[in-house]
């Protein structure tokens, strides 16, 4: 029997703010993927565990001991309008790890069966998405940017009814903490003050620690979200990544991706790219990300104001006010310090935000790839303009572009070679294409071979390195294929 040391620090800080339940019986639970690389990190002593016992431990079947799971409260802005109680729905976290650099984590289940919060929802998951979220959280996670992992996925061996019977599967999330701006709003709204100051104290001590002892704290905690919202934004900006459902139960407080239900990569680059099929009116499109993550903070914000000042909650409001206006800076000093690495650049210069924009305005313009035009532009520092030519409809309309940007790297500070390694060690050659991951996704649900998944997962699991033998997953779909491509959410 494997030994998880659990706390349970949210379930003991927060009472109020969870439900206790228990995951349901699956009828034969068989282990998907186990990630021994997490679990090695998190200090799980799992090396002798047999798949079997990994299946029932993480399933369900019979929990690890220590574990004491709870569906945790939370509200929401979905698509612009409250539900004033969500919460975990089909989700328990079974408790909290101390890993291995020191980080308290979170393991919970998704799919487990029903909680209190599960209103009409049967609380339960099916192969495909579970498989999703593994894929393109591994991915995240190569290419440098924050987000929850699964440690593993799980087939039931039940039949989930949706559009039709589906495999059902149970996913274990591992995330820096599941707290949410929809968490901070199921308080605030249910006029729980009390468990809404804990819950900031919980947040503050458990995140940004370095805030506890500040007079101002509360206000600290806004604008220390809305920094570390502006970096993650402004790296999925450049990954071409689109989450999907930036609800505000969607958006962690640690930084971390998180939910991903209908997220997908974009293969030509444009910012009016929705894949989600329930985004109907494109709330959620690649290019409104920046602005839907301002708009989560100012939730946020509202939320704090009766923290930050108590007597009087509307006389913060101004100070508030200029943090969520700041968000637009801050994000745009990520967006920026970030492209001129891809860029190749060493130093800044107020004219690279125009160089950047009329970059990605020409991408648009030609419907280009975005993640081959980044990485093929490394090739033009060593001379070698073949291969980013190609992506365009003739090598002319990019040429004036390309002189500045060549012109930019004047005076040259490194060999050429230095400079293309330096922007491929920037721009990924390997995302999770959509055909790929749907391909992957098919194969492991419909016919239950987890083979096109491993075999992704291990392409993307370094993204930067061009490697031979792994030339398909490096380029974008056919455009008839792309065409109409939909993802759907994770229920
Ligand atoms: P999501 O869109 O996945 O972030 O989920 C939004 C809300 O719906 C959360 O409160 C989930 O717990 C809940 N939910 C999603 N799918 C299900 C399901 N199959 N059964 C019960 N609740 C669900
Ligand atoms: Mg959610």
């Amino acid at each position: 029997m494997i030994h998880i040391a659990f706390d349970h620090s949210y379930a003991r800080d927060l009472p109020g703010a969870w439900q206790a339940a228990q995951p349901d019986m699956p009828p034969a639970p068989a282990l998907l993927f186990w990630n021994a690389e997490l679990a090695d990190e998190l200090g799980l002593d799992t090396a002798q565990a047999s798949a079997a016992e990994l299946a029932r431990l993480f399933s369900g079947a019979s929990l690890p001991p220590g574990a004491q799971p709870i569906a945790q409260a939370y509200a929401g802005h979905q698509f612009g309008g409250l539900s004033p109680s969500l919460g975990d729905g089909r989700a328990l976290l079974l408790g909290e790890v101390i890993d291995r650099h020191g980080q308290r984590r979170d393991i919970a289940l998704k799919g487990s069966g029903r909680t209190a919060f599960s209103r009409r929802g049967d609380g339960k998951a099916v192969v495909g998405p579970m498989l999703r979220e593994l894929i393109l959280g591994e991915a995240m996670q190569a290419l440098g940017i924050p987000t929850t992992r699964a440690l593993a996925v799980v087939a039931t061996g039940e039949a989930v009814q949706r559009e039709r019977q589906l495999p059902g599967a149970v996913l274990t999330r591992v995330a820096a903490s599941h707290l949410r701006v929809g968490t901070f709003q199921y308080f605030a709204i249910h006029g729980e003050s009390e468990t809404l100051k804990k819950l900031a104290d919980y947040t503050i001590a458990r995140h940004y620690p370095e805030l506890a002892n500040q007079d101002h704290r509360y206000l600290s905690l806004l604008s220390a979200v809305a920094e570390r919202q502006a970096e993650l934004i402004a790296r999925w900006m450049h990954a071409g990544f689109i989450h999907g459902v930036m609800n505000t139960d969607n958006m962690a407080l640690s930084g971390e991706t998180i939910d991903f239900g209908p997220c997908a990569f974009m293969d030509a680059h444009h910012p009016d790219t929705v894949f989600s099929s329930i985004d109907h009116t494109g709330r959620y499109a690649y290019g409104n990300q920046p602005a839907i993550a301002q708009w989560n903070l100012a939730r946020f914000a509202e939320t704090l104001l009766p923290l930050i000042a108590p007597d009087d909650p509307g006389s913060a409001v101004p100070a508030a006010t200029e943090i969520i206006e700041g968000f637009a800076n801050r994000y745009q000093t990520h967006w920026l310090d970030q492209a001129r690495r891809k860029f190749g650049l060493l130093d800044a210069k107020a004219s690279d935000k125009q160089l950047l924009q009329d970059w990605l305005a020409l991408l648009a313009a030609y419907g280009v790839d975005h993640t081959l035009a980044w990485r093929y532009l490394a090739d033009e520092a060593e001379g070698k303009p073949d291969r980013l030519a190609a992506l365009f409809p003739s090598a002319s309309v990019l040429e004036p572009w390309l002189k500045q940007w060549q012109n930019r790297h004047v005076p040259r500070t490194r060999r050429p070679p230095d400079i293309a390694a330096a922007m491929r060690r920037e721009n990924p050659l390997y995302i999770p294409r959509n055909h790929l991951v749907e391909e992957a996704l098919t194969a492991a649900s419909e016919h239950g071979d987890m083979g096109p998944t491993l075999t992704l997962l291990e392409a993307l699991s370094q993204p930067f390195n061009e490697r031979e033998g792994l030339e398909r997953y490096a380029l974008p779909a056919a455009p008839e294929v792309a065409e109409g491509y939909r993802t759907f959410c994770g229920t």
